[in-house]
């Protein structure tokens, strides 16, 4: 059997998703959904915080997110920056939970950083035993109520921020949108350049994609985006874009969402079964990159497995998110050597942080 290689996950939202109780089994948090028909992917979840253990996921980026709604939009958020803010705090408040208890441990910093890695590459400490680290990021700034916000965010350990998720956006117009970064958005970009944080591109417009790559010298990558050739939407990046986050020494991570793995793929109506999307499917993008890129350096995982869907979106051959260890002999199958394979594993992120933080 092959053995279990570490994996960090650089997009998980696991604060976000409806009261799930992420230290249980996973079995136990779907049986405790069966009855409910509010969202699509009850009683299909595939992340948990025993499933990470399980699968050497021991070092991931979180997110925390509220959306800003500005009157008029259809689009579900909250009406003022103020109660988005509220709800980021509550999310910063259940990863305090889950330290207190030992569940999860936050990495803001280098010394952590290699502190966590030596623990768990410690075999002699049981799996039980290790913590989940998680490095905090902002998916849409919409909730840093203005800049004294990011201050404040900062102090509390936020190390990574995407100015946009979708829709409108008060720093930045996101997915299924086009246009530029507002002045706003600007003056954050600025700010966040001062603080040394980490810029995350996914889900900016095209314009918006270029704009922040003009005027962000500091630490870029894309959390969770796959590629346009394959999947021709603006979700994904297109191979200008690509070409320059390489040349930002920039790190790209794989999403394991079907629609964004397979261009028949249709939200809500297809079934990964039928439609033949398996974990491999990823490595279709990933090779694209690899051969922009010549080597592996820049593809990895940041699955957003918990981004509000579950099994009935997600490769057949997976059901849980420690089902990422199958990568090791999908990538062996492939032709990626020993080497790669860790890349995009773990070390790829790993010398991206070592990077920023040095
Ligand atoms: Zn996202």
């Amino acid at each position: 059997m092959t053995k279990r290689m570490f994996v960090f996950d650089a997009h998980l939202d696991l604060a976000i998703e409806g009261n799930r109780d992420l230290t249980r089994p996973l079995e136990e948090i779907r049986q405790r959904e069966m009855h409910m028909k509010d969202k699509r992917d009850r009683g299909r979840g595939t992340v948990c915080l025993p499933e990470l253990r399980k699968g050497g996921i021991g070092l991931v980026v979180a997110t925390q997110l509220a959306r800003y709604t500005p009157p008029g939009s259809s689009l579900a958020g909250w009406n003022s920056p103020q109660q988005a803010w509220a709800m980021t705090q509550a999310q910063l408040a259940w990863y305090r939970e889950m330290e207190a208890i030992g569940e999860m441990v936050q990495i803001t910093n280098l010394d952590e950083l290699d502190a966590h890695i030596g623990l768990w590459e410690n075999d002699n400490v049981a799996d039980e035993k290790k913590p989940v680290g998680y490095i905090l990021s902002l998916e849409g700034a919409d909730s840093l109520v203005d800049i004294s916000y990011l201050y404040k965010a900062y102090d509390y350990g936020l190390r990574a921020i995407g100015l946009s998720h979708f829709g409108p956006g008060r720093y930045a117009p996101g997915t299924k949108m086009e246009g530029s970064i507002t002045p706003a958005g600007k003056e954050l970009l600025k700010e966040m350049g001062k603080l040394n944080l980490i810029l995350d591109v996914t889900h900016l417009t095209d314009e918006g994609f270029d704009q922040a790559i003009d005027l962000y010298s500091g630490p870029v990558w894309a959390s969770h985006q796959n590629v346009r050739k394959i999947v021709p939407t603006q979700r994904q990046l297109n191979d200008e874009q690509i070409k320059k986050l390489i040349e930002r020494k920039a790190v790209i991570g794989g999403m394991l969402d079907c629609w964004a793995m397979d261009i028949r793929f249709i939200d809500a109506i297809s079934d990964p079964w039928q439609m033949n999307v398996r974990l491999e499917n990823l490595v279709d993008h990933w090779d694209h990159i690899c051969q922009l890129a010549g080597n592996s350096q820049h593809v990895a995982i940041g699955s957003d497995l918990d981004g509000i869907f579950g099994t009935e979106q997600s490769p057949w051959d997976m059901n849980s998110i420690a089902d990422l260890q199958k990568y090791q002999d999908i990538l062996a199958r492939r032709g990626y050597k020993q080497e790669d394979i860790e890349n995009i594993f773990h070390k790829n992120w790993l010398r991206f942080l070592r990077n920023a933080w040095s």
